[in-house]
């Protein structure tokens, strides 16, 4: 018998995969067991034709392959060539010890080529964790398993190829061309033509709410009429953004790899993300899903922006669905007999009209829609939605006597503050000690805020978690009532006009 390993995609991570093979001469027949999909079944057939069109024979007897452990579900035609190299360890074409030191992951087409799979980068993780030799991938993954210097990559084209090595150690350098440099010009062009906050004249307010949702991850709200320049603005957060950690950056990778491995892996490289879905996105495109789970947008976003213009355009469940990873950073997509993870934790931006017609509030131009209509629309953002928007910025287009008035040098040099990411991920544990921190002032200011202001125990902690960004922000010795005052403010605009949100139309109490 010999036993040959591979890894299942769990998320992120690998879990290890034995497949056993084993022969029986007394009778004749293919069967595989051990909870497979009926692609790695159908498999049988594409395996021993490749095997035969690569030039090698298997003798006629009864063939026993098992995958384990038995209660992991396998998925796809991506386990071939683990299976036809056992195969062909069985029967005796090459030393089942020395095949045993690798793993093995790749699907075979019938002339014995080797296709690109999903996940590699999960799958050398696991080999580095059980010390393995290395990995034997298609060459179409070549260029993602790069990524991971610390273990050896062994990228084949051919089934043949992968014969040769184990026979006379031939070298497989020559195969793995690296394809990263298209990849990276692509992303260098996109990140060019980022927009300026420069572009827009005026609305310091907003520029200081991103300005504090950056420093602190914290989310936002644009409310305006149409052409005051939200969707610039929005998309100028991501020059404001905190480089993304190393961790981040090999989420990403392990993300781009299990959502598109092989030929159309896009190395993520050194770019913040920024996604911007459109507003007929389905859930599962949101936060991931699907027969063989995937991760959406949501997770795509992680370190970076998810920009959701529109915002009331969004199907309803589609914004439910997003409540999860906005508390948690997190997605956890649940399936028949196990669930995935998927980090997900981004700094939310959305864009909306305040009502149907889009000038409700405006000085400029008349709205048209009735009270009703403009809270009906309003309504369409779930009280618990909008309870996670640390900054709300309701604005107006600006008058030319005040865009003139500002030299946009000053907002351009106000300096970018770096900070480490690790503190701002802090549960609900370090929102109470940041609560006990409060000096009495404080203390008596936000006993006042939640009195009139009517605040749960969530937008409480929120708005800690704010005035502390603006005190760091401030360069001050902790929170003082002036930064409680001012994250207040964005928590409360005046503009919202639900009635069921009566309180938000209160001003901020007086001190
Ligand atoms: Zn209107």
């Amino acid at each position: 018998m010999v036993r040959v390993y591979s890894g299942i995609l769990r998320g992120l991570d690998a879990r290890m995969l034995t497949v056993e093979v084993d022969t029986d001469p007394r009778s004749f027949g293919f069967y595989l067991v051990g909870l497979a999909d009926h692609a790695v079944r159908e498999g049988q057939l594409r395996i021993q034709t490749a095997i035969r069109n690569a030039g090698y024979g298997l003798p006629r007897c009864r063939h026993m392959i098992n995958l384990a452990p038995a209660d992991l579900r396998k998925e796809g035609a991506a386990y071939d060539l683990t299976i036809a190299l056992g195969m062909l360890a069985e029967a005796g074409y090459l030393n089942g010890a020395a095949l045993s030191e690798y793993l093995v992951m790749g699907e075979l087409s019938l002339d014995g080529r080797i296709k690109g799979v999903r996940g590699i980068l999960p799958v050398m993780e696991l080999a580095a964790k059980q010390k393995c030799k290395g990995v034997i991938m298609p060459l179409d993954n070549a260029e993602e398993a790069a990524l991971h210097p610390e273990i050896l990559a062994l990228p084949f084209e051919k089934l043949h190829d992968v014969m040769l090595f184990f026979r006379d150690g031939q070298s497989v350098i020559a195969f793995s061309k690296p394809r990263v440099d298209q990849g990276q010009q692509l992303l260098s062009s996109e990140a060019k033509s980022s927009m300026d906050w420069r572009q827009v004249k005026g609305q310091a307010l907003a520029k200081r709410a991103l300005r504090i949702a950056a420093f602190g991850q914290h989310n936002v709200l644009l409310m305006g009429p149409p052409g005051c320049g939200k969707t610039i603005l929005a998309h100028s957060l991501l020059g404001l953004m905190p480089l993304l950690t190393g961790q981040e950056k090999r989420i990403q990778a392990q993300l781009q790899s299990v959502l598109s491995g092989g030929l159309e892996f896009r190395n993520p490289s050194e770019q913040i993300p920024f996604r911007k879905p459109h507003h007929t996105i389905t859930v599962q495109a949101m936060v991931g899903g699907g027969q063989w789970p995937i991760p959406g947008e949501a997770s795509l976003a992680h370190g970076g922006v998810l920009f959701l213009d529109e915002l009331p355009e969004f199907r309803r469940e589609v914004l439910e669905a997003l409540r999860e990873p906005l508390e948690q950073g997190y997605v956890v997509l649940n399936r028949q007999r196990s669930s995935v993870i998927y980090p997900a934790r981004f700094v939310l931006i959305a864009a909306m009209n305040p009502c149907p017609c889009g000038y409700y509030g405006s000085t400029d131009e008349r709205c048209t829609c009735s009270e009703n209509i403009v809270a009906r629309y309003q309504r369409r953002i779930s009280g618990p939605l909008l309870d996670r928007m640390d900054l709300v910025v309701c604005m107006d287009r600006v008058k030319t006597s005040e865009w003139k008035s500002q030299t946009t040098e000053d907002e351009g040099n106000m300096p970018t503050p770096t900070r480490t990411r690790e503190h701002l991920q802090g549960g609900l544990l370090d929102d109470q000690r940041l609560e006990r921190s409060l000096n009495p002032a404080c203390r008596q200011t936000l006993d006042q805020m939640v009195e009139q202001g009517g605040l749960s125990m969530r937008a409480v902690y929120r708005l800690l978690r704010v005035a502390l960004t603006i005190s760091e922000i401030e360069k001050a010795e902790g929170i003082r009532p002036e930064h409680l005052m001012e994250a207040y403010y964005f928590r409360h605009p005046r503009m919202l006009t639900s009635p069921s949100r009566q309180n938000r139309h209160q001003s901020p109490p007086r001190i």
